[in-house]
């Protein structure tokens, strides 16, 4: 009778674990609600000071069914799997996401999403300085169940700063890191050749294709329960006043976080246990301050929030209201089982 029980008890642990949530936060820096509900926009790409040739532009973006256009930009973001989730900060629908930090840059933004708290004191700007607040992923790293199992990727240098790596130990392979751990996969090898070989457009910033392909290595074969993987080549390409080619990497990065979930779905580590939550560090401004956020630019504190796969259906929120960035920590932390600390002063989960 006993050992029947112990049977019984170790089955189902075993069963709970394989049925551990994971969650995948992925970030498009500085893309602006505009072009991910409404598509490209009609002025910016007809404007030969941002889109070099806007007769090719229009032929991929700009379809003469305005409902078509958002679809062109982003097929997957607008799909069924993950409109049936939650999908906020259409602002001509009534949702609005907004920064609770008032200087709309990149570091302040991050800060708020990983640790809920709007930190204006202290997190101002891009500078390199390790983060005093602590975030969901470095609380996750403390949990004995997801201890080693947490991995941040990042095209931005300023990752190890934001994620405090020294004091959160969390591996964090960001800018023009290559990846470096004692067990590297034969395309990790050759991920680290190309990106050597590769242009370095922005001292920074790499390009996104080198974030992705570590990011999806590392879901292959080191199978993080809890993964960061931040986009960055929209924001730069913005801040170059290139329209062309933010549309260009805004259409690449849903194909990366398509690739991500479809990886996703085919491993049974994943499969059906998965949540994503996507979402922006900061908008734009309107017009011709497009290519510019910050405090003072009118639009930058505008953002947007999507979140769909296990435990997500889109009954649980409602998309018309005012939500913040700093919820996210919360709804991550949720989504879990971990518990912030400190959470009166940091944002409330989503759901
Ligand atoms: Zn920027």
């Amino acid at each position: 009778m006993k050992i029947l029980h112990l049977l019984v008890m170790r089955l189902f642990l075993n069963v709970m674990q394989a049925q551990e949530s994971k969650v995948i936060v992925v970030t498009l820096d500085g893309l602006r609600w505009q072009e991910l509900f409404q598509g490209a926009d009609k002025d910016l790409i007809s404007d030969k000071k941002y889109t070099e040739d806007p007769k090719r532009l229009k032929d991929l973006f700009f379809d003469s069914d305005a409902s078509k256009r958002p679809v062109q930009l982003f097929p997957f973001l607008h799909s069924s799997t993950v409109q049936s989730g939650w999908v906020l900060g259409n602002r001509s629908q009534g949702s609005v996401v907004q920064l609770s930090n008032k200087f709309l840059v990149s570091a302040p933004g991050y800060n708020e999403i990983i640790t809920g708290l709007k930190d204006d004191a202290v997190v101002s700007n891009n500078k390199k300085r390790d983060n005093p607040n602590v975030s969901v992923f470095e609380l996750a790293q403390q949990d004995i169940r997801f201890k080693d199992k947490v991995a941040v990727f990042g095209s931005w240098e300023l990752f190890p700063y934001i994620f405090n790596e020294k004091r959160s130990n969390l591996p964090v392979n960001a800018g023009y890191r290559t990846a470096s751990h004692s067990n590297l996969s034969a395309a990790e090898v050759q991920i680290n050749a190309m990106q050597r070989l590769t242009p370095k457009r922005w001292q920074g910033v790499r390009y996104d294709v080198f974030t992705h392909q570590y990011a999806l290595e590392a879901l292959k074969n080191q199978k993080p329960k809890l993964l960061f993987v931040g986009y960055g080549e929209t924001d730069d390409f913005a801040h170059n006043g290139l329209y062309d080619h933010y549309l260009e990497s805004a259409r690449t990065a849903d194909e990366m976080i398509k690739q991500l979930w479809e990886y996703t779905q085919s491993d049974p580590f994943y499969k059906g246990q998965t949540t994503f939550v996507i979402t922006t560090d900061h908008g734009r401004g309107n017009g011709s301050s497009w290519t510019s956020h910050g405090k003072g630019v009118d639009g930058a504190e505008a953002t947007w929030i999507i979140a769909f796969g296990n435990q997500i259906n889109s009954g649980q929120v409602k998309s018309t209201g005012t939500f913040e960035a700093n919820q996210i920590a919360a709804t991550i932390a949720k989504l879990l089982q971990l518990e912030l600390k400190d959470a009166g002063q940091k944002g409330k989960p989503l759901f």
